[in-house]
């Protein structure tokens, strides 16, 4: 890997406009990261730019939260984590619609649009952004009213990295009931998920707006055979009591079989805590240690279901899983907020008609000697689900970044190399991205292997 010439970590937010301008004088490209979970490390690595330096916003994250405002004013550099923990602190019935995975930094989960377990009752994190302040490639602060709406529009999931340094995000807060309810069952291949999986493609993106039944799919040991065997662990948040939510999964999704024993009644912060995998009676102070718990080495892909995979090629999805050491697909069911956004709203364009997204994902130990082996798994598997996945384009969820879609070469960015991946993770909005990125900068000072170009083609100038 590539190493930067050095890291500068500001203190205030002028240290940041200060280093804008220093990198454009000295001739030093500039990485910038937040929480550092970029799939491709582009915010700590350049594979194009040299000589190249890290701004690491990880000492500005003062959250503060005005619960009588219903909003929120965050610095990029905290993690989603923090602000979930901040947000409770003043109110257990205020929550925010981001990421599962709580170590995820605010700056760049945000601008790539932001999932998590309530988008279908709220939307994304991206969708409940009210204001920002950036940094733009002069080096001056702007705040909404100061950028205009064309770059206010682009910075809410345009990606990061191409538009400017996101100092600050304001927030909208949203409600959550004081008790929520979870649960997580888990179904494999002898015990009918193929069935059930085809049955949830057709219930999860339509159910109440109140449920998100997620899918991780993965391989197990059989306790009946021994053999080898797919897993499917269906994991749900409900906005609500179980009571309810045992009445409306009966009608709507018998198959799944839930029981009152399987559900779980807990608050929104702890459930935030259940879906990010931590052990129950943790606690929620645990959001603020501010750091991924785990570390590994992965390759991940992503796609958007407009139809239901049939039953036939979710047999050809499990023959290849048990080809692999340590394989997981994500499915995560749309519908409800996410219908009702137009495509153009943000730059996030997966919305009406989108069944569910699938994150497919290979892991391995950092020791690993053949990674080929498993990138050579997980491109074969893309090419095999390319039949039921969203096609002309074939859409890709911009925060699972994945350079095999294409990147932009040392020292020239290309609108037409850029447009194949452009077009998969923003549909047509790739087009106003292009003409924002244009006006605001025109020189292309931010720039890394996937970044929004400038049009007309223009090499870099710093
Ligand atoms: C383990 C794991 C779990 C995840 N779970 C989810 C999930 O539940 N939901 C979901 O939606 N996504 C999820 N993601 C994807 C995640 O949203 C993206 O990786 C996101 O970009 C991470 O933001 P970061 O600040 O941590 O990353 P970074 O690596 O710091 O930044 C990512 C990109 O944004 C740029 N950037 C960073 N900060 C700024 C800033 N302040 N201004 C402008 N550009 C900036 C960087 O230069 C880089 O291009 C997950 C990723 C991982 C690794």
């Amino acid at each position: 890997m590539p190493k930067p010439e050095f890291i500068f970590t500001p203190l205030e937010d002028s240290h940041v406009q200060v280093a804008v301008i220093c990198s454009k004088k000295l001739k030093i490209h500039m990485r910038v990261r937040s929480g550092g979970h970029d799939y491709e490390c582009l915010s700590f690595v350049s594979f194009i730019e040299k000589p190249f330096m890290v701004l690491d916003l990880s000492k500005l994250r003062a959250i503060q939260v005005d619960i009588e405002q219903n909003s929120a004013w965050i610095q990029t550099g905290a993690t989603i984590g923090e602000v979930y923990y901040k947000i409770y602190e003043k109110s257990p019935v205020h929550g925010f619609p981001a990421g599962i995975w709580t170590s995820l930094g605010i700056g760049g989960h945000i601008t790539g649009g932001a999932y998590g377990a309530m988008l279908r009752k709220y939307g994304l994190g991206a969708d409940n952004v009210i204001d920002a302040r950036i940094v733009d490639a002069n080096g001056k602060i702007l705040n909404r009213a100061a950028m205009g709406e064309d770059l206010f529009w682009a910075i809410r999931g345009g990606g990061g990295g191409s538009f400017g340094i996101i100092l600050w995000w304001q927030i909208k807060l949203v409600k959550v009931p004081s008790t929520v309810t979870v649960f997580t069952i888990n179904k494999t291949s002898e015990q009918n998920a193929n069935k059930i999986l085809h049955k949830w493609q057709q219930v999860a993106p339509n159910i109440d707006d109140d449920i998100f039944i997620r899918v991780q799919i993965q391989t197990t040991n059989s306790s009946v055979s021994g053999k080898r065997t797919v897993l499917a662990s269906f994991n749900a948040l409900f906005l609500g009591r179980t009571k309810k939510l045992l009445h409306v999964m009966s009608k709507s999704f018998p198959e799944l079989g839930l029981a009152k024993k399987d559900c779980l009644e807990t608050s929104w912060i702890k459930s935030v805590l259940y879906h990010a995998g931590y052990p129950n009676n943790t606690p929620p102070e645990i959001l603020l240690q501010g750091k991924s718990i785990t570390k590994f080495s992965f390759k991940s892909k992503s796609d958007f279901a407009r139809q239901v995979i049939p039953e036939t090629a979710l047999n050809t999805l499990w023959e290849l899983l048990l080809q692999e050491d340590m394989p997981t697909i994500f499915w995560t069911p749309y519908g409800g907020m996410m219908s009702k956004i137009s495509e153009s709203a943000t730059p996030f364009p997966h919305r009406e008609g989108t069944l569910f997204m699938i994150q497919y994902l290979t892991v391995w130990p950092n020791e690993e000697k053949n990674i080929e082996k498993h990138m050579k798994w997980i491109r074969r598997l893309y090419d095999t689900m390319a039949p039921y996945a969203s096609s002309f384009p074939r859409e890709a969820y911009v925060n699972y970044r994945d350079l095999d879609l294409g990147m932009n070469k040392f020292n020239e960015t290309s609108f037409l190399r850029s447009s194949t991946w452009g077009f998969k993770y923003f549909k047509n909005n790739f087009m106003r991205l292009v003409k924002v990125k244009s006006k605001v900068d025109p020189s292309n000072f931010f720039s890394h292997e996937q970044s929004i170009p400038p049009f007309p083609i223009k090499s870099k100038k710093n």
